[in-house]
């Protein structure tokens, strides 16, 4: 019986917060807000060798700035911290003790050259490589003497010979391992640290973890864990294992083939709501076809029954055109204060909220990530000055100069300067020319722009100002002839 819900994202820190632990991070956390619960973050730093300076720092600061707050991890206040394992080692080294003493853990003395010979003798044989439990039946008394002498050792589990071990995981159904294929793991390594599974059990148990929800990798490990408990006597949590994340080719999600970290994406300017909507439905979906959810309508919709156990494909293209949506979806003030630092950096500083506002807008539909405003609209900051000779060549005519100084002059005239205004005023002139009005609009959107698209003309225009195209106007045709 569950009775409060609690989950933990339990990265080890070998490296930036990777996409895939964000998905995790995010299901564990949706779960427990959907249920009043609590999520903890526990930091997994026990394999000394694979630590990776600023890991923790990142991963962290990658989960906050994904709106996936913990409510107890490390450098916050909890009933069960520490929540660094390296902080822990006297509660697992007692707990491997507690194994020893019941007859469930045996001492392991063999060196790294003998187990490195098991190893290759079993992979030639075609067998697995697990260890051959060569000191699990050693006397008791040859144990004191090794103990009492310099060779390491370290403290292993003892797994049933015979039988099987079947367990509930919440994705995959009834899960069922054979002992034969459960190697005698190591549980505490010679250094006193313990490994992975020693410290994963006892801390989920202490931690009092209703859910492990975690990665398909970590499945194989599970009977390992699930004899833990019932060695120790206690009951286990409930496990959800989630599926792989799947390049589009359907191999697993790799570097060699995109971005994986979470930092790069956010470098790049993806939106964290973007990010987080995108990842929760690889693997996830509520049924039906709506596609956008805030992270409180995440917490609201998520059920672990909801997820599938087939590898979910990490499709970038989706990505692009979920941050494009979100984007499009601001409203002015609040894309005014995601790109006002980045103008500021331009030295696009000189112009009123108003002003900016009105240019995002019009370039909103055009963006795909934040730095593309940097992109695609720097017309509305600065006037061109030069102009490509190839768009010269097919926008620029010889009476290209007298239609748009003509043009200024209408506008000059005209006693409300908007869109509609502006088109009119165009249109009217181009039917009294004689001339089709792309004749008008072609250089009339060069020499404003220095390009040959962007936003609706007659709306650049407005937003201009009639003294601003007038000068861009006079400008262009002294430079264009
Ligand atoms: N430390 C493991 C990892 O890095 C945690 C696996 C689990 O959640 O049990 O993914």
């Amino acid at each position: 019986m569950i009775k409060h819900v609690r989950t933990r994202f339990a990265p080890s820190p070998t490296g930036f917060l990777h996409v895939g632990g964000l998905r995790t991070a995010l299901y564990a956390f949706l779960l427990a807000r959907k249920h009043g619960g609590e999520f903890l973050l526990r930091i997994e730093d026990t394999d000394r060798t694979r630590l990776v300076p600023g890991a923790v720092e990142n991963i962290i600061s990658a989960l906050q700035w994904a709106g996936i707050e913990f409510d107890e991890g490390p450098g916050k206040n909890g009933p069960c911290g520490p929540y660094v394992q390296s902080e822990r080692l006297p509660l697992y080294q007692k707990h491997a003790q507690e194994l020893l003493a019941a007859g469930h853990a045996y001492y392991c003395f063999c060196s790294a050259e003998r187990l490195e010979m098991v190893r290759a003798a079993k992979i030639a044989n075609k067998l697995p490589p697990a260890y051959d439990q060569h000191c699990r039946n050693l006397a008791p008394d040859v144990v004191t003497q090794q103990l009492q002498g310099s060779t390491t050792h370290v403290i292993r589990m003892k797994v049933p010979h015979e039988g099987e071990l079947t367990f509930n995981d919440l994705i995959r159904g009834d899960v069922t391992f054979g002992y034969k294929t459960v190697d005698d793991q190591v549980l505490l390594k010679s250094d006193g640290f313990p490994t992975y599974h020693l410290a994963v059990v006892v801390d989920d148990h202490y931690m009092n973890i209703s859910h492990v929800i975690r990665g398909e990798e970590w499945l194989s490990s599970t009977p390992k864990h699930i004899l833990l408990y019932q060695y120790f006597g206690w009951q286990a949590p409930l496990f959800a294992h989630l599926p792989l994340m799947l390049n589009p080719d359907r191999s697993k999600l790799s570097k060699r083939q995109g971005d994986v970290a979470v930092e790069d994406y956010r470098q790049k300017g993806f939106l964290p709501e973007a990010l987080v909507n995108f990842i929760a439905f690889l693997g996830w979906n509520p049924g039906g076809t709506r596609e956008f959810f805030t992270l409180d309508e995440l917490i609201q919709e998520f059920t672990l029954e909801r997820v599938g156990s087939a590898g979910a494909v990490f499709n970038l293209e989706k990505l692009n055109w979920m941050n494009q949506q979100y984007i499009a979806r601001m409203d002015s003030d609040e894309l005014l204060k995601h790109v006002k630092p980045m103008f500021a950096e331009k030295g696009w500083t000189n112009f009123s909220d108003q002003y900016f506002k009105e240019a995002l807008v019009l370039l909103k539909e055009r963006v795909i990530l934040m730095p593309d405003f940097l992109t695609t609209g720097p017309f509305f900051f600065e006037a061109p000055t030069s102009f490509d000779e190839q768009l010269k060549a097919k926008n620029w005519k010889a009476e290209s100069a007298e239609y748009i100084r003509d043009v200024a002059r209408i506008f000059q005239a005209l006693p409300a300067f908007d869109a509609a205004s502006v088109e009119q005023a165009i249109r009217a002139y181009a039917i009294e020319k004689g001339v089709n009005v792309s004749a008008l609009i072609h250089p009339l959107r060069l020499a404003l722009s220095g390009a040959a698209q962007g936003p609706s003309l007659w709306q650049m225009i407005a937003v201009f100002g009639k003294a601003e195209v007038a000068k861009r106007i006079e400008l262009a045709c002294k430079t264009l002839g």
